[in-house]
């Protein structure tokens, strides 16, 4: 008989995906979930009318970054503790769970009362130490792909958090860096179908860092859906000319609407419901 030469990619599926529950959202069950809000919390007004903006345009998540790592240590690094106090009024009022990056493990005591989801940045895939302290956590943990990291890689990461006893994990891919450098990043959804297939937890799809450029995140963001991930996350600011960081990929109220009607023909077409509050 012919030696079997097939790759991993040819295996059968044979995974089915253990939904992760977020107050009354779940993610990686039958409806799909949007996660929006900006790159950073920039100020009390900025948070406060992003996160309406993306609760009424169907978000059940907000998102918003209060510890940054960037490329320039002359970059703005986020608010930090100084915002801790109108971030939890905005969370309140607007009334979705909101979901952070941690970058850092002393960040946990600040990041508890304000986060319902902590979010792996992609820098910090790899750090060890900081998903093994999130393991020790009751709340669920976002792993972002590493940028440069193989699909096993990312998915490994994820052992990390589950062996210290957390098991609410939830992958996302950002996008790889490729040779192909027309976009800031190239969006793998090839790992997309391929984790859904193959691993367990609930997969979401960053199309605004995996392209980095306003007009190019809604067709990513269908593509993503259409190919079965689990939900998205999405970068939302009410002026994307303003913004501290990542404006250039940044989706205006607007536009976020706009994206959130073709995402629903897509949704439908899979007969997909799209999760509401
Ligand atoms: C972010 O979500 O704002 C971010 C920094 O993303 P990433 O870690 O994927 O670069
Ligand atoms: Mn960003």
């Amino acid at each position: 008989m012919q030696k079997n030469t097939l790759n991993m990619a040819t295996i059968a599926p044979r995974k089915t995906t253990i939904p992760v529950k977020i107050g009354n959202t779940v993610i990686g069950g039958s409806e799909f979930v949007v996660i929006a809000g900006p790159c950073s919390i920039e100020s009390h007004e900025q948070f406060l009318e992003t996160a309406n903006a993306v609760k009424a345009g169907g978000a059940v998540m907000l998102r918003g970054g209060i510890w940054k790592l960037r490329t320039s240590s002359k970059s703005f690094q986020g608010l930090g503790n100084e915002a801790s106090s109108f971030i939890k009024e905005v969370v309140k009022k607007v009334g979705l769970p909101l979901v952070a990056e941690i970058t850092d493990p002393r960040q946990i005591e600040t990041l508890d009362p304000l986060v319902s989801v902590y979010m792996v940045g992609s820098r910090n895939m790899h750090n060890y130490s900081l998903l093994k302290e999130l393991g020790l956590q009751k709340k669920p943990v976002l792993i972002k792909r590493g940028f440069a990291a193989f699909y096993e890689e990312w998915v490994k990461s994820a052992d990390y958090v589950i062996q210290g006893g957390n098991e609410n994990v939830i992958l996302c891919e950002r996008g790889i860096r490729t040779f192909e450098n027309i976009t800031r990043n190239t969006l793998d959804l090839n790992s997309v179908v391929y984790a859904k297939a193959h691993c367990q937890y609930p997969i979401i799809v960053d199309p605004s860092h995996a392209v980095g450029v306003t007009h190019l995140v809604q067709p990513l963001a269908m593509a993503a859906a259409a190919a079965g991930c689990d939900g998205l996350i999405l970068e939302v600011h009410p002026k994307p000319e303003d913004a501290l960081s990542d404006g250039q990929q940044a989706l205006t109220p607007k536009e976020f609407n706009q994206l959130m009607t073709q995402l629903k023909k897509v949704l439908i077409a899979f007969d997909r419901p799209l999760a509401k509050i």
